[in-house]
């Protein structure tokens, strides 16, 4: 997702990760409403799902090995912050549930009533990483989302992302040549740095600006 609101931010991401600012209150506040309406569809819809985090915190390398381990031993089991790698990216989805007969389904959870183009492209990542990973197993990706005649809303959007999948492909090969390169892409400000998301280093970006 990082890489394409900006290539940059996905180069900082991963190499200085430091220069990102504690959150700015406002910013903070929006996801502590996001984790809030996680963690009731959670109870709600998933009363049983076991939380991954809970087990692992930042330990991202044991997260898919952990999450294979469990699918393994368990016959139907939910997940949440479940890990999966394919091609070297790590993915951890919202709830990934294993049912009776060894299909898996997985959900992703949204704190909106509407389903907006940015989710597709986070869920089509989230997509190609499963598929590739969990082939035929893989039966569907779901958003929650709020609803307004009800608490949530569940849409299979497997339909949209099967057809997003060779431009996944394509979007990880350049992506995975951005991170390998010896020094950030020259990228420069825009409109891009707030939409969709607000970017955790306009102050190291707009300090570059000001030093030209
Ligand atoms: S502030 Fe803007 S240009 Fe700089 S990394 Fe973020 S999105 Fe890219």
């Amino acid at each position: 997702m990082r890489g394409r609101q900006c290539l940059k931010m996905l180069y900082l991401f991963h190499h200085k990760r430091e220069l990102i600012p504690t959150l700015p209150k406002k910013q903070d506040a929006v996801l502590k409403k996001g984790f809030g309406f996680e963690k009731q569809v959670q109870k709600n819809l998933f009363p049983k799902g076991f939380n991954m985090r809970s087990l692992l915190g930042n330990a991202y390398s044991e997260y898919h090995p952990h999450t294979q381990r469990i699918l393994a031993a368990e016959k139907q089991v939910t997940l949440f912050e479940a890990g999966i790698i394919s091609q070297q990216v790590l993915v951890l989805v919202d709830v990934l549930r294993q049912n009776e007969d060894g299909t898996l389904d997985i959900f992703e959870i949204k704190n909106s009533f509407h389903l907006k183009s940015n989710f597709l492209w986070d869920a089509g990542l989230q997509y190609f990483v499963c598929k590739s990973y969990l082939g035929p197993k893989l039966n569907g990706f779901n958003l929650v989302l709020k609803g307004h005649n009800q608490p949530f809303k569940v849409i299979d959007i497997t339909p949209q992302l099967e057809k997003r999948l060779a431009e996944v492909q394509q979007d990880l090969e350049l992506l995975a040549s951005v991170i390998k390169e010896d020094k950030e892409p020259d990228v420069a400000m825009g409109k891009h740095c707030s939409v969709p998301y607000s970017c955790g280093f306009i102050g190291y970006c707009k300090g570059l600006k000001t030093k030209k």
